[in-house]
């Protein structure tokens, strides 16, 4: 079970997501890496191995940016190396964060490959970028790019995604997987646990299965598998950031 961050803030996310990265350690991994849109491109450091490696690159190479998604990868298809580390990135364009299994992807892959685009990892993951690039070309909004491709998915997942054309929004989906959304002052956040979450904020919502989020610093709207708009419960956690950290 892999760890994911994400965070659109007024503020540089890295260190939020840095942070968030070192409280899903728990949950074992065998690389991270973190993505930001800077300037309206991705920036992108990954590293095999442990957080603090990551950390170590992002000291050496600050990714300075106010929307960005970060992981921990814990690897079902693909050795664990630097090209298999998520986030993936699609033609500039799109980048992804995922937790779970797309059991399809060899099919989806051969069409995807026909249809021109390149893969730069082994991994079942990368065929989720490729797919929401397939309908972003066709002309959909980022949401419902995200919703088509979700469509042709068989499998689990927790998903992450930003647009550099649409640097506003973090996308969220869950079927599966665990992901929660935590809400802050003027940013807001997701995560595979809220414990990610508790320097930030101690309130989140739920995502249920089929759900899908479309995030922004002073919006949150959450659609559930038929397309409805859905209003999930905030909930407060008892959890503490010092009862945390006490209990270890
Ligand atoms: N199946 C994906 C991979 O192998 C995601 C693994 C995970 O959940 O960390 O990259």
């Amino acid at each position: 079970m892999c760890g994911i961050v994400g965070a659109v803030s007024h503020t540089d996310v890295a260190p939020i997501l840095l942070e968030g990265l070192k409280r899903l350690e728990y949950r074992g991994y065998d690389s991270a890496g973190m993505a930001v849109i800077h300037n309206g491109g991705f920036q992108r450091r990954r590293r095999l191995g442990k957080v603090k490696e990551l950390a170590r690159a992002l000291d050496e190479s600050p990714l300075p940016g106010l929307i960005g998604i970060a992981h921990t990868r814990w690897a079902t298809h693909g050795v664990p190396a630097e090209h298999n580390a998520h986030p993936h990135i699609c033609n500039n364009r799109i980048a992804i964060v995922h937790n779970g299994i797309i059991e399809n992807f060899q099919e989806l892959k051969v069409s995807q490959t026909e249809a021109g685009f390149n893969f730069t990892s082994e991994t079942d993951t990368e065929v989720i970028a490729h797919q929401i690039v397939f309908y972003l070309n066709q002309g959909q909004d980022l949401l419902q790019a995200v919703r088509s491709a979700l469509a042709d998915f068989q499998g689990a997942y927790a998903l992450g995604v930003i647009d550099c054309n649409d640097p506003d929004r973090l996308i969220a989906a869950r079927q599966g997987s665990p992901l929660v959304i935590g809400i802050g002052e003027g940013q807001n956040f997701i995560a595979s646990d809220i414990q990610a979450l508790l320097p930030v904020t101690q309130r989140v919502i739920y995502l249920e299965n089929g759900d899908v989020a479309d995030i922004q610093t002073g919006a949150i709207n959450i659609l559930d598998d038929s397309g409805q708009r859905v209003s999930r419960p905030v909930k407060t956690s008892s959890l503490s950031l010092s009862g945390v950290e006490l209990g270890g």
